[in-house]
């Protein structure tokens, strides 16, 4: 699919204080919180987001949950994580032929740690605010 479908808030926000953590639910092979995975390891998972706004969209997360990137990893696992972004991040480039990768640390109590490679695929100046504003979550 490749027409763009409106972000439904709603159904987003819906139970999002009692819902388990989808990242910890899909490193358990939950079959409700299945996505394709790219890259997984012993300490880090990373798989194509189920709601891309852009090809190539990426989450990189590590397989325990963690809430605070600055708090919760210690610095040999925030290096290893930032080592696989760099890597991806050079794969997506490639594949995409993007002009940048946007990359973006969310953690909550409800997901945990995040890193978000995001290939900007050469828009203009007023796409990309628009892109980065509509995937902004909320
Ligand atoms: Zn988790």
């Amino acid at each position: 699919m490749t027409e763009r479908q409106p972000f439904d808030l709603d159904a987003c926000l819906d139970g999002i204080g009692t819902r388990p953590c989808f990242i910890c639910r899909c490193v358990a092979n939950a079959p409700a919180f299945f996505h394709h995975r790219v890259y997984e390891d012993a300490e880090t998972i990373i798989f194509l987001s189920k709601y891309p706004t852009l090809q190539g969209y990426c989450l990189v997360c590590p397989c325990e949950h963690r809430e605070d990137l600055s708090h919760d990893l210690s610095k040999t696992e925030y290096l290893h994580l930032q080592e696989l972004v760099y890597i991806l991040s050079r794969v997506l480039k490639n594949m995409f032929n993007a002009q940048r990768i946007y990359i973006l640390s969310l953690g909550s109590r409800q997901a945990a740690v995040l890193l978000w490679p995001r290939p900007s695929l050469r828009p203009t100046r007023g796409q990309r605010v628009k892109n980065y504003v509509e995937e902004e979550p909320r």
